[in-house]
């Protein structure tokens, strides 16, 4: 006998499919397993909130078992799930044991990318990924002075705020000319080089991180290429992530940096679908998109639900994400890659305004920085496929609402 539907991974995307089963009509056997001891919680807060002490661990509860239950979802956690029989359907879990499936869902996320630099699991030497991470970073920040991030992407640049807010001496060493480069214009980049500094925090661009320095198996300093030596009591390693994809590619399935995938979650066994930070989604010209966000896993998720009924539910909106840093918010949509034009619309010294990347006229995206109103719109912008044009964008004196309506 089938054991139903089968959610391997614990996270949003995985929650977000059992649900989703359910809201689609769904009766039969849905187990959502994860290989954390938790049950499925936020993880954004994990670099904000939670860290800062704002958002206690019960906040940052999605469900419990319990809640679960009453939907008829089975929750297994501390569960790996060490391969799959794509041909018998069945999964062999960590603890010896098999279930049988007849649709199976893969949301395994993705993991820290670590520093290949011995040091790099030595005491006081963190990523950031997990509740049981941030945790030991909250604990580790309380006893310490000098924390330095290694990447000056939106985790290392949060832990950083995070830090600074609790009185800590903070240096941030990036490699490359400017904070978050892939995803942000320059004048992103300098607002948020500003905002560090003014409140306190060392941000070392063209970082080339040569040796982590240590004594017995503790961290103490950080060495850059030009001789510079960081002191660090704490050190968080902030260089990206990789999707979880092996269980999949040992299972045959089409890899391409991520879990490969249609736009409704489908990889090319019918029975199998794959969701969130895990999935890479084949594009219209052949090139494929991987998304690490939670607009990403909760709508790819629900695609990949009705797609696991039969359904045709495919996941259209254009990709959103924010990240607060130092009380303000920084909101964007779309995606900016390959921009050939920024229309800055407000003051930089209000601390609120958008950015408007354009490629040849066309719009790619919107970053509103504590413009929640403005966010809005872009996000209506491109559900309607309504674009202000540059002109319109930079004119301040125009409530782009109206373009709306
Ligand atoms: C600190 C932090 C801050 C973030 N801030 C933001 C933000 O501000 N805005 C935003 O949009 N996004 C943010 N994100 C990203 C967002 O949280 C992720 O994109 C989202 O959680 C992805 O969900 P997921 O379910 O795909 O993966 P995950 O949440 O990683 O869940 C996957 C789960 O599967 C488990 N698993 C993997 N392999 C197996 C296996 N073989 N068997 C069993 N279990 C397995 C994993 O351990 C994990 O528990 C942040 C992420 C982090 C870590």
């Amino acid at each position: 006998m089938s054991d139903g539907i089968i959610i391997v991974g614990a996270g949003l995307a995985g929650l977000t499919v059992a649900e989703a089963l359910r809201a689609e009509g769904y009766e039969g056997p849905i187990t959502l397993i994860g290989n954390e001891a938790h049950a499925p919680y936020h993880r954004p807060p994990l670099s904000k909130g939670y860290l800062l002490g704002e958002t206690s661990e019960a906040q940052l509860s999605m469900r419990s078992a319990e809640m679960l239950a009453k939907k008829n979802i089975a929750l297994q956690l501390n569960t790996q799930i060490k391969a799959i029989d794509r041909k018998a359907r069945t999964l062999l879990l960590s603890d010896g044991s098999t279930l049988s499936y007849d649709g199976l869902a893969l949301c395994t996320g993705s993991r820290l990318r670590t520093l290949p630099m011995a040091g790099a699991d030595w005491q006081g030497v963190f990523g950031l990924r997990s509740l049981d991470d941030s945790k030991a970073i909250a604990q580790a920040l309380d006893a310490a002075q000098n924390l330095v991030v290694i990447g000056g992407g939106f985790i290392g640049l949060e832990v950083a705020a995070a830090a600074r807010k609790k009185g800590k001496t903070v240096t941030v060493l990036e490699a490359a000319d400017r904070l978050m480069p892939r995803v942000v214009a320059p004048l992103i980049s300098n607002f948020y080089y500003d905002l560090h500094t003014e409140n306190g925090a060392e941000i070392v661009l063209g970082a080339a991180v040569s040796e982590l320095v240590g004594t017995d198996g503790r961290i103490a300093a950080v060495k850059t290429n030009d001789g510079r030596e960081f002191k660090a009591d704490v050190l968080l390693v902030g260089i990206g992530i990789l999707p979880n994809v092996e269980l999949a590619e040992a299972a045959g399935l089409e890899i391409n940096g991520g879990i490969v995938v249609d736009a409704c979650g489908r990889t090319r066994d019918p029975a199998i679908v794959a969701a969130g930070d895990c999935a890479a989604r084949r594009l219209p010209d052949g090139s494929v998109r991987r998304l690490e966000s939670v607009q990403n896993a909760m709508e790819q998720g629900k695609s990949a639900a009705a797609a696991l009924l039969g359904k045709e539910r495919p996941f259209t909106a254009a990709p959103w994400f924010w990240s607060d840093q130092y009380g303000l918010k920084l909101q964007m949509v779309g995606l900016t890659t390959g921009f050939d034009q920024v229309v800055q619309r407000g003051n930089l010294g209000d601390k609120k305004f958008s950015a408007f990347y354009y490629r040849q006229g066309q719009l790619l995206g919107i970053d509103s920085l504590n413009q929640a109103a403005e966010h809005m719109n872009g996000r209506k912008f491109f559900d309607k496929g309504i674009f202000p044009t540059p002109e319109q964008a930079a004119d301040v004196g125009l409530n782009l609402n109206s373009l709306l309506s």
